[in-house]
C-alpha cells in the first residue's frame, strides 16, 4: 500500500509554534501544554501526563497484543541563573550538554518566579574589543566567563533582586528561527523537529482515515537533554519503541539534511537489531530516503527507557540536523521522510 500524504504546512507551522515557545529542561511546561492542545485536535487520542511532566497520548489500534510507543522529546537545552553578580549580571550554569561558545552573543530570556520574563544577552564578561583588546578572543569560555547582560537598568545585585530575578531562574537561548527555501536554522531542531514530524504522522493518518496496526503510545519527553527523559511513562505491556530525535551529521557521518537516519549504534552500543531491520525493510518498501548511521557522541531516550529496565526493543530514526546542539540546520526533506517512516511503522 502507498502511504498517505504528509501535511508540510502543518508540519512547518507547528515546528514553528514549538520552537518559538521556550522549553529549556525543566521549565517545559508551555510547550507541553501547546503539544497537548495540537493533540486534542484528534478526537480518540487518550491523553494524560505523567507525575514528572511528560505527555502520553495512547491511539487505539486494530490489534492491541503487542502495543508500540514512539516518544520524542520537547525540552531543549539551557540553563539556569546560579548567581546574581555584584555588578547586577547574571552568572548562568547550563542546562544539558553544549559549548559556551555555541550560544555567545545570543539573545535570553529570563523566567521568574512571580511569572514575569526579563530579557537579555548572553556574553563574554570580557566582551568589548575597545577595551579588552586581545583577550576577547583569547579568553577561554566557561561558566566564569559567561554572563547574562539584562535589558533592565540595573548595576547592582540588588537592583537586579528588585527586577524579580532569582537564583534558580530558568534561562531559555532564543531560536533564531529562518526558513528559507525548505532549509529550517534554527536552536533546539533537536528535538522539536522530531515532536512535529510525530504530531505530523498522527495528522497524515487521521486525514486518510486510518488506524495504527497495533495500539501506540506517543511519548512526550520533558527531560531528555539531562539522560532520563523516556525512563519512566510505558505501559508494563509495551513491546517496542521507536525514538525518534535528530541523526547528527557532519565529518565522517552517512547523516545528512536531506534522509532520514536509523541510528544503529551510539555511545550507549547497539540498538535492537529486530526493530532496526523491520525500520529499514519498512523505509525500502515505501522508498523512503534513509541513511544508516553510528553516532559517537549520542544518547537516546530510548536507552534511558532501556537503562530503567524497560524490557522492550528499542530503535532511533530522525532526521538529520547539521551542527547539533549548536546554530542547528535541517532541511523539510528529512523531515518529511522522518514522517513518512512514521507513518510506515504506524501502519505496518
Ligand atoms: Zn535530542
Amino acid at each position: 500500500m502507498s502511504l498517505p500524504p504528509i501535511d508540510t504546512d502543518y508540519l512547518l507551522q507547528f515546528l514553528t509554534d514549538l520552537l518559538n515557545t521556550p522549553s529549556p529542561t525543566g521549565f517545559a511546561h508551555q510547550v507541553i501544554a501547546r503539544v497537548e492542545q495540537a493533540l486534542s485536535g484528534f478526537p480518540g487520542l487518550q491523553v494524560t501526563h505523567t507525575r514528572k511532566g511528560a505527555l502520553v497520548a495512547t491511539w487505539a489500534g486494530k490489534a492491541s497484543g503487542s502495543p508500540r510507543a514512539l516518544t520524542a522529546h520537547v525540552d531543549t537545552l539551557g540553563a539556569m541563573v546560579k548567581e546574581i553578580k555584584s555588578s547586577g549580571r547574571l552568572k548562568l550554569t547550563k542546562i544539558g550538554g553544549f559549548a559556551w561558545n555555541t550560544v555567545e552573543g545570543e539573545g535570553c530570556t529570563v523566567f521568574t518566579r512571580t511569572g514575569e520574563s526579563v530579557r537579555g544577552s548572553l556574553l563574554l564578561t570580557k566582551a568589548s574589543g575597545h577595551v579588552h583588546g586581545g583577550q576577547v578572543n583569547e579568553t577561554k569560555r566557561d561558566d566564569d566567563t559567561m554572563e547574562v547582560r539584562l535589558d533592565a537598568r540595573t548595576a547592582s545585585a540588588d537592583e537586579t533582586r528588585a527586577l524579580g530575578v532569582e537564583v534558580g531562574d530558568f534561562v531559555a537561548f532564543d531560536p533564531r528561527l529562518v526558513v528559507t527555501d525548505g532549509f529550517v536554522r534554527s536552536r533546539h531542531l533537536d528535538d522539536k523537529a522530531c515532536v512535529a514530524c510525530l504530531l505530523a504522522a498522527v495528522k497524515a493518518l487521521y486525514d486518510a482515515n486510518l488506524q495504527p496496526a497495533q495500539t501506540t503510545i506517543l511519548h512526550i519527553s520533558n527531560y531528555e537533554e539531562v539522560g532520563h527523559g523516556a525512563a519512566s511513562g510505558f505501559p508494563p505491556d509495551l513491546a517496542e519503541l521507536v525514538t525518534v530525535d535528530m541523526a547528527a551529521v557532519g565529518e565522517g557521518q552517512t547523516s545528512d539534511e536531506f534522509h532520514a537516519s536509523l541510528c544503529v549504534k551510539d555511545s550507549g552500543g547497539p540498538y535492537h537489531h529486530g526493530l532496526s531491520q523491520k525500520l529499514r525493510s519498512l523505509a525500502e518498501e515505501h522508498a523512503i530516503p534513509y541513511k544508516v548511521d553510528i553516532y559517537p557522541y549520542y544518547g537516546s531516550d530510548g536507552e534511558a527507557y532501556w537503562r530503567a529496565g524497560g524490557d522492550v526493543a528499542v530503535a532511533l530514526i530522525g532526521p538529520g540536523v547539521d551542527a547539533s546542539h549548536s546554530y542547528e540546520r535541517t532541511h523539510l526533506e528529512a523531515l518529511v521522510a522522518t514522517t513518512q517512516w512514521v507513518v510506515a511503522y504506524l501502519l505496518s
